[in-house]
């Protein structure tokens, strides 16, 4: 029934909804404005987030367990393979479908949320985009919610960019990938790893010349269970939880030459380039957790009372709820706009920057005044807000920090001065 419905998305969205998009390159600012491919999407997924993700989203972040009864709905709902094409087993959705259910997904559950974006658009999108023909058989299709491992659970994939001695200048990787003449040997340890504990294969980025520097690392598939490969501890998070990050480490892991991502050296590029895309899902991610703070809020401030009358009549309340959602529109706008410019095939890595840091600027202020508004309900467990605050903060950290996206930014608006003024 599910499975249906993606599929029944994506040829509606192949005819109608994708020309659409590509074409007419309108911007929409609202839900009820866009193409119903898209809405069809989002009630999909606020749907299954309202009725299975949000009622357990505490207990799996009180356990830390992973929640794989939500990722195997995920998959069912076509969402584990949301932008990789039809041949290869995926959804075929474009980049607006994708910020549309990373926000509302996240707003059920923040940790489904980045178990959803790291499987989608830090592994899945490299090997979609520079993988082989090879590659995409043995390590996209099956990992599009169809296959499962030995241990019954479906196979899921991760992103092994960060070093324990470098996370903002990723340039300096130190992992080593040497070639033996019939496969590549892989040394090295990748640290902060979302999703290491559960995943069959890993995007690893490596120096195969370490003196050309950045322009010396390469991207590789490496699957987990290869001899030498092994894992360092779950993270004790801040928040979200219930998703997995570890050390991946590799000591002469012997990987086939076909493993190879893309062209020697291409590996920097290849990076920076998942990164433009996965800050989309990031924002996306951090809009859901906004918009989960400012449901929480505003529903308690219309019950509870104090001086004789509902809080949500006192000014002071409705400022707070009056700049969340400021914070939160307008972060929507900006993600919608760089997803629609990935869509129409423009250069976006200013606007998915601006998006991320918007966003995730929105997520954080959002939580903070959640818990404001409920006083002392919103610092105890009982209540989501305090798992969103700090659920919010991560994303103003990975696949970038915010002053790395302030940098991306800036440089991007001085270059363009520099050219044209
Ligand atoms: C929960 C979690 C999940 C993660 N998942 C993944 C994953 O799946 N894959 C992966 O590869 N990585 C992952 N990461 C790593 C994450 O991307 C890095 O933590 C992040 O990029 C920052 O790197 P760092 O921690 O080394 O901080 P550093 O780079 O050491 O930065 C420390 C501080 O210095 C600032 N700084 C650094 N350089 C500059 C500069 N040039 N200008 C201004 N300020 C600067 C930073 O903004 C920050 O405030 C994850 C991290 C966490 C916590």
């Amino acid at each position: 029934m599910r499975l249906s419905l993606a599929r029944q998305l994506h040829s509606k969205l192949s005819s109608a909804g994708r020309t659409a998009i590509s074409t007419a390159s309108r911007a929409y600012t609202t839900h009820s404005q866009l193409p119903s491919e898209h809405q069809m999407v989002y009630e999909m997924c606020r749907k299954f987030a309202d009725e299975e993700l949000a009622p357990n989203a505490g207990k799996w972040d009180k356990e830390h367990s992973f929640p794989r009864e939500a990722i195997d709905k995920l998959a069912e709902l076509g969402l584990m393979g949301i932008n990789v094409s039809a041949d290869h087993n995926g959804s075929e959705l474009d980049a607006l479908s994708y910020a549309i259910a990373m926000e509302e997904i996240s707003r059920g559950c923040a940790s489904v949320g980045v178990i959803m974006s790291a499987h989608n658009s830090l592994y899945l999108y490299p090997l979609d985009t520079f993988g082989s023909e090879e590659l995409k058989e043995q390590y996209v299709a099956p990992f599009t919610g169809h296959e499962r491992n030995e241990k019954g659970d479906l196979k899921i994939g991760c992103f092994g960019l960060s070093e324990p001695g470098n996370g903002s200048d990723a340039g300096a990787a130190s992992t080593t990938a040497k070639d033996d003449g019939d496969g590549w040997i892989i040394n090295g340890t990748k640290a902060w790893i979302t999703n290491a504990h559960e995943a069959g294969a890993a995007i690893v980025f490596a120096t195969t010349d370490k003196s050309l520097k950045h322009k010396g690392i390469s991207a590789f598939v490496v699957p987990t269970d290869a001899p030498g490969f092994s894992l360092g501890a779950k993270e004790d998070k801040l928040g979200i939880r219930a998703s997995s990050t570890a050390n991946l480490i590799m000591d002469n892991v012997k990987i086939p030459k076909s493993n190879l991502i893309g062209e020697p050296g291409q590996g920097f590029k290849i990076a920076m380039q998942t990164l433009d895309g996965g800050r989309i899902g990031v924002a996306g991610q951090a809009l859901g957790i906004a918009s989960a703070s400012i449901d929480c809020a505003v529903k308690y401030a219309l019950e509870r009372n104090a001086f004789g009358k509902p809080i949500a009549q006192l000014q002071s309340i409705q400022n707070m709820i009056s700049k969340m959602v400021v914070a939160r529109d307008s972060a929507r706008l900006l993600t919608w706009r760089a997803a629609q410019m990935k869509d129409n095939k423009e250069k976006f890595t200013r606007e998915a920057a601006i998006a991320k840091l918007a966003a995730s600027e929105a997520a954080t202020m959002c939580a903070h005044q959640a818990i404001q508004i409920l006083g002392g309900m919103g610092y105890v467990s009982d209540m989501p807000a305090e798992r969103h605050y700090r659920d919010a903060r991560i994303t103003e950290i990975y696949e970038g920090t915010s002053e790395i996206q302030h940098l991306v930014i800036a440089s991007d608006v001085l270059k363009e001065y520099k050219q044209n003024y």
